[in-house]
């Protein structure tokens, strides 16, 4: 059995940059990643401003935007006959998931290594899949919305993706319709990234289309665990905030340094995954809320399609900013 300070599960975007800021920090650590990248994945593939700081924090922009990452400087928002253009304060990015996780998983991610099984041990866990068992003192759980050590509560909504071959320009497409809502951007190679979140009872009509991904169903909510979960194991940022990324890198790098601090400190992992949860509920929490009250909103269609045409072109860059 091999032994490390902290184990992350899964090395997407929450659990690469968790892995990345402990190095930086002198933690030793090993992150565990089912998958080996580049590999598809659903997503709208927006990275808002906020998530392009992140990248940067990480020291990895440079090569996001050398992968042919699409700076996205606006938004065009549609309900109905209704349209609203909403300028960027600051521009976000386009990239697929499969360039973006690639890079941000870079060398600190072992691939190909599905956890199946954590135990609590003496003074940690002991975390093992096929082929390998490794001891730790602190776990963080970065599996993502269907993550099996997180447990959660699941909505009729799934996600579908597919690529077309022609680019948009700089502009973030967004549609709200009957079935559900999303949109479309430019990413590397001159190909737009098309999004959908969609209730369950349509999906039939959509996810036939070649080549299109489907995921679900979505799970915006977890409940009370025994791990530190970070991205969307923590929680998902409802997908027409375009935050998701953003929150998987900003709380994998907040869990690295509570983690990092604790373990210098001597300090017990509930300890640690006590303060971490007032933290993320303070970083994140409004922004959670604000996505479940506009998800709400939507059920009510009548009334949102009236509301749409009053909400401020500030209100979508705090969304998406
Ligand atoms: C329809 C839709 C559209 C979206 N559009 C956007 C957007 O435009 N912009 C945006 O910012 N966000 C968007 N999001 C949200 C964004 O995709 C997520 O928030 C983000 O992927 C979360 O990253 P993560 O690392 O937490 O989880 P994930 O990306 O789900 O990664 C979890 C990783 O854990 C691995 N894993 C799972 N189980 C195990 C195991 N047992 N052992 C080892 N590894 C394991 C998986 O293979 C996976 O790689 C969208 C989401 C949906 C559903």
């Amino acid at each position: 059995m091999t032994k490390h300070d902290v184990v992350i599960i899964g090395g997407s975007l929450a659990g690469a940059a968790c892995a990345r800021e402990l190095a930086r920090l002198g933690i030793d650590a090993a992150a565990f990643e089912r998958d080996r990248f580049p590999r598809a994945r659903v997503c709208g593939g927006f990275v808002s401003p906020g998530g392009v700081d992140c990248l940067e924090r990480l020291g990895v922009l440079d090569d996001v935007r050398a992968a042919g990452a699409v700076e996205v400087s606006s938004a065009k928002v549609r309900m109905g006959s209704a349209e609203v253009d909403v300028p960027f304060q600051r521009p976000g990015l386009g990239i697929s998931r499969s360039a973006l996780d690639k890079i941000v998983a870079g060398a600190s991610v072992h691939q190909g290594f599905a956890v199946s099984r954590v135990v609590p041990a003496d003074a940690g866990f002991v975390v093992s899949g096929l082929g390998f068992e490794v001891a730790c003192s602190a776990l963080v759980d970065a599996a993502g919305k269907l993550s099996r050590f997180t447990r959660r509560r699941g909505e009729e909504e799934f996600g579908i993706q597919y690529t077309e071959e022609a680019a948009r320009g700089n502009v973030l497409d967004f549609w709200f319709f009957e079935d559900g809502y999303g949109g479309a951007v430019s990413v590397e190679g001159r190909r737009s990234n098309f999004c959908f979140l969609i209730n369950k009872d349509s999906l039939k009509k959509y996810a036939g289309r070649p080549e299109c991904l489907v995921t679900g169903p979505l799970a915006y909510d977890r409940l009370p665990g025994d791990y530190i979960a970070v991205g969307d194991a923590a929680g998902m940022v409802d997908p027409f905030c375009g935050e998701g990324m953003r929150h998987a890198l900003d709380s994998g790098m907040l869990a690295a340094r509570i983690v990092a601090r604790g373990i210098r400190a001597g300090r017990g992992y509930s300890e640690m995954r006590r303060e971490y949860e007032v933290e993320w509920n303070s970083r994140w929490g409004w922004k959670r809320a604000l996505g479940a009250g506009l998800r709400q909103l939507l059920h009510h269609r009548d009334f949102s399609r009236a509301a749409f045409r009053f909400i401020p072109p500030r209100l979508w860059n705090r969304l998406w900013n």
